[in-house]
């Protein structure tokens, strides 16, 4: 699960994370308002306004006019995801902040992490300025590979983490915490020398991390980021950006996450299918897929990219594969209107393929389904399952095996293109 930045800062001043004064706002009048009283009638000069959605590198993104398609303009310049604010000849900080703010609500903001589509802009977070000495990385994640977290941080921050870690590898540091022994000072103490720190700033440092990685075992997180962390003129540590992603299988522990849930940046499809506790995850390929275990789904997405197409989502029924998970996996499936073919395959362990052959037919007479179903079934019973199968009548395209069902689908695809 994941959080707006607002949100984020909001969780980690509970764990007295230094952080920047700021203040979410929806609303370009609430954004002067917030701005004057909040800042400017305070002596704060320098704001930045944030479009808040779920994505990074808004700071590099552009904001487009969802009607023309334009870039949208503010003070002659085109408009970004962030927009530093200080008083000058376009205006004081209130005004122009209402100003950038009016430009950047319901605007359609595209950074390298949406997509060409872009996420629009509807809720903004003012925060005072920082006075940047230099911006460093910070994050907090679980290595799955060694079983513990890891706290990486690097002298280059404000840039793509996955590009230092590319080209200049030996920029990013990490030390790996032992669960049984916690989060300790000489762990702490060898990033602050690895990143060439002294006095203040060092000691600023230890006390940034300490807590950042308390806040990241109580909250439950999966992922921690702080990108970039600053320096500032008086050698503090600061949270200038963060990003929180939630462990979902910790979710119970925290039912007052729900309240930070935005629908407005879940896919619909994948809120419908929460909705039936089935695991979809929506691509944006041509080929839906029906699948039981993840692994299964998969191998089986990496065939169909093989035969030529591309995923349209991943769908994992689950075990049980019974006749309401397979409608409900049908219905979102058909939701989606680049689908082109279905590939349903299904390996009968535990859930008998005979069954599932029945869960198939009854789902299809519920939902209408206008495009060619592959289906591959095999395991316990499968004989009996293409019996039943072929038996019904209905427009299935059988698979003997997975080349096979991967030969169905090329061919499925190219009778729908012409
Ligand atoms: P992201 O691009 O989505 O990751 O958004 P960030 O919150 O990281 O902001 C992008 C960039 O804006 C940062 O790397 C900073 O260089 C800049 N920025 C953000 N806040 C401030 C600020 O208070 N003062 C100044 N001068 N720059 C800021
Ligand atoms: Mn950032």
């Amino acid at each position: 699960m994941n959080i707006h930045e607002y949100q984020a800062k909001q969780l980690l001043r509970q764990f007295d994370v230094p952080l920047l004064d700021g203040k979410p706002v929806f609303t370009a009048e609430d954004a002067g308002v917030v701005a004057y009283h909040h800042f400017e009638a305070r002596g704060i000069s320098a704001i930045v306004v944030k479009a808040q959605i779920h994505a990074g590198g808004r700071g590099k993104g552009i904001i487009y006019d969802p009607e023309t398609n334009q870039p949208r303009m503010l003070f002659g310049k085109q408009l970004r995801g962030v927009v530093v604010i200080r008083p000058d000849e376009y205006g004081n900080v209130a005004h122009k902040a209402y100003l950038a703010a009016r430009q950047m609500l319901g605007g359609r903001l595209v950074t390298h992490q949406t997509g060409p589509e872009g996420k629009i802009v509807r809720r903004l977070f003012i925060e005072e300025g920082a006075a940047i000495k230099k911006e460093f990385y910070c994050s907090i994640l679980l290595d799955r590979s060694r079983s513990q977290n890891v706290i990486m941080v690097s002298s280059e921050g404000g840039v793509e983490i996955e590009r230092v870690a590319e080209e200049q590898p030996e920029k990013i540091i990490q030390v790996h915490v032992d669960p049984t022994i916690g989060c300790q000072q000489f762990l702490l103490r060898r990033l602050a020398f690895g990143l060439g720190l002294e006095g203040a700033a060092f000691r600023s440092f230890l006390t940034f991390v300490e807590r950042l990685y308390r806040a990241y075992e109580e909250l439950d997180c999966s992922l921690l980021e702080i990108n970039p962390l600053v320096l500032t003129n008086d050698d503090r540590f600061v949270a200038l950006d963060a990003k929180v992603n939630f462990d979902d299988n910790a979710l119970f522990r925290h039912p007052e996450y729900l309240d930070l849930v935005d629908t407005d940046e879940e896919d619909p499809l994948e809120r419908e299918a929460a909705k039936y506790n089935l695991s979809y995850i929506k691509l944006d390929g041509n080929v839906g897929c029906m699948v039981n275990g993840a692994g299964l789904a998969m191998a089986t997405m990496d065939l169909i990219q093989l035969a030529g197409g591309k995923p349209a989502n991943f769908l994992d029924v689950g075990g049980g594969a019974n006749v309401e998970r397979i409608a409900n996996g049908f219905r979102i499936m058909m939701s989606d209107p680049n689908v082109r073919a279905v590939l349903i395959n299904i390996f009968g362990g535990i859930v008998r393929c005979d069954r599932v052959a029945n869960g198939i037919m009854q789902a299809l007479e519920q939902v209408k389904v206008t495009v060619p179903v592959i289906v591959r079934l095999e395991g316990t019973n499968a004989k009996e399952a293409l019996e039943i199968l072929r038996a019904s009548g209905l427009n299935f395209l059988l698979a003997e095996s997975f080349e096979d069902a991967a030969r169905q689908v090329t061919a499925a695809l190219s009778r729908s293109a012409a």
